[in-house]
């Protein structure tokens, strides 16, 4: 009887024959000829034009009456003629598209309402991450980084190249998990990163201490962060780290670009990374209250345990507490990060919430965190974030008006991505 080892080798050899003769086969007859990829499609030819009574211009600053243009997919005016509206906004407030600098759209509820792990089919694990995207686009982010799975390159590219419909994506593809001295030497380091790039992933995601449902525990040195993130740089790209404790301040003094969470940390590790200039978001508004009002279904994945839970639910307080310190501390840049799962898609906006309630910013402020304060932490604040001409056409509107009833944001009636509309939904209150 035949080992098992030559039995494999015996498949292969026979696999190896297979190629050799379609190879051959192939030089027969001639090779399918080189094209182009498909060309995406065009944004709407003839100019959109929005008129508006109340539009916020995503620095911190009200227009009144402006009548926006929106030519190829770019805003090419605010003082268009009235004559030329197309598309009547008067009564809504009107503002660009949000930005979620930190979202996960990999995350999502399998067919039995759990979270999906990798035993449902390709298919469907392809459609959630779709979905995901749809809902977050539906909630007014036009925009988001996305950080931890290979298969957000994919649908990055399908948004961007095909015209599937979604938000701009952005991201890490997946993350780069610190493991302590076995992390790796430091060319070892730098590998992990070129790795990422050759991937085609536009930041690097790094987990420089554990999950707080863990313990929090450091995972990498500040030495080992200077050099991920140090050639992060080099190759041109943004790096963001998963950081609690002492991390966050030895993450910026690593040169990282962007610091997650933030738990447990100390007012002095937040003025460290504010003066090295690195861009700070805590979580204060969605993700852990998400967890928990969705535990039955993440409970009994990875370290989705009753303990893990008990310990976001006890600490939720500090972390609205970091947040407190982090929006007064001077020139810290708190910028708009969700974190966002399964459950919380299209939710995103309930974080402008938290950041009034728990952390003491303003309505302005919070809004401003995910507009030019985004596009800035995404290197594309001179694309993104702002209405004013040259800028995307990234252009939401809200039924009500924000500033004065925050919970405007969770009645989005109006999605413009590059000069697209995606939404329209005219409320009763609009007709006048
Ligand atoms: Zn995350």
């Amino acid at each position: 009887m035949r080992s098992l080892v030559a039995l494999v080798r015996a498949a292969l050899v026979r696999a190896a024959l297979v190629r050799a003769a379609l190879l051959l086969t192939g030089a027969a007859f001639a090779l399918p000829a080189q094209v182009a990829p498909v060309a995406p499609p065009s944004p709407p030819a003839g100019p959109i034009v929005l008129r508006t009574d109340a539009a916020l211009d995503g620095r911190g600053n009200v227009l009144r009456g402006a009548t926006i243009r929106v030519t190829d997919g770019r805003i090419s005016a605010l003082d268009a003629p009235v004559a030329e509206a197309t598309i009547d906004l008067r009564g809504y407030t009107v503002m660009p598209g949000w930005i979620d600098t930190h979202v996960h759209l990999d995350s999502h509820w399998d067919r039995a309402g759990r979270i999906a792990t990798g035993t449902e089919s390709p298919a469907e694990a392809a459609l959630g991450i779709a979905l995901a995207g749809w809902e977050t686009l539906m909630g007014g982010f036009t925009t988001v980084q996305s950080v931890g799975d290979p298969m957000e390159g994919p649908l990055r590219d399908m948004i961007r190249d095909r015209g599937f419909p979604g938000p701009r994506v952005l991201t890490s593809l997946a993350w780069i998990a610190g493991r302590g001295d076995s992390t790796g030497t430091p060319a070892e380091l730098r590998a992990l990163v070129q790795a990422r790039k050759a991937e085609g992933a536009d930041l690097v995601k790094i987990f420089a201490s554990t999950s707080q449902r863990v313990g929090a525990r450091p995972t990498l040195t500040e030495q080992q962060l200077a050099i991920l993130c140090g050639e992060a740089k080099a190759l041109g790209m943004r790096s963001m780290v998963h950081a609690y404790r002492s991390q966050v301040s030895a993450a910026a003094r690593a040169g990282c670009n962007q610091v997650e969470h933030a738990t447990y940390a100390t007012a002095a590790d937040i003025a460290t990374a504010a003066a090295a200039g690195a861009f700070i978001s805590p979580q204060v508004g969605l993700v852990v209250q998400n967890y928990l009002a969705n535990k039955a279904r993440y409970i009994g994945v990875g370290n989705y345990t009753e303990a893990g839970m008990a310990t976001m639910e006890r600490d939720l307080p500090l972390d609205f507490a970091i947040c407190r310190i982090a929006v007064g501390t001077p020139g810290a840049r708190v910028v708009f990060s969700t974190d966002a799962t399964a459950g919380a898609h299209g939710r995103n906006a309930e974080e402008f919430l938290g950041r009034v309630e728990h952390c003491g910013q303003t309505s302005m402020a919070a809004l401003v965190s995910a507009q030019s304060l985004a596009a800035d932490a995404l290197g594309m604040g001179d694309r993104l974030g702002v209405l004013a001409p040259g800028y995307e056409g990234d252009i939401i509107a809200v039924d009500g008006d924000p500033l004065r009833d925050l919970s405007a944001v969770r009645r989005v009636v109006f999605v413009m991505r590059g000069g697209v509309v995606y939404k329209w939904a005219p409320t009763a209150r609009a007709e006048r």
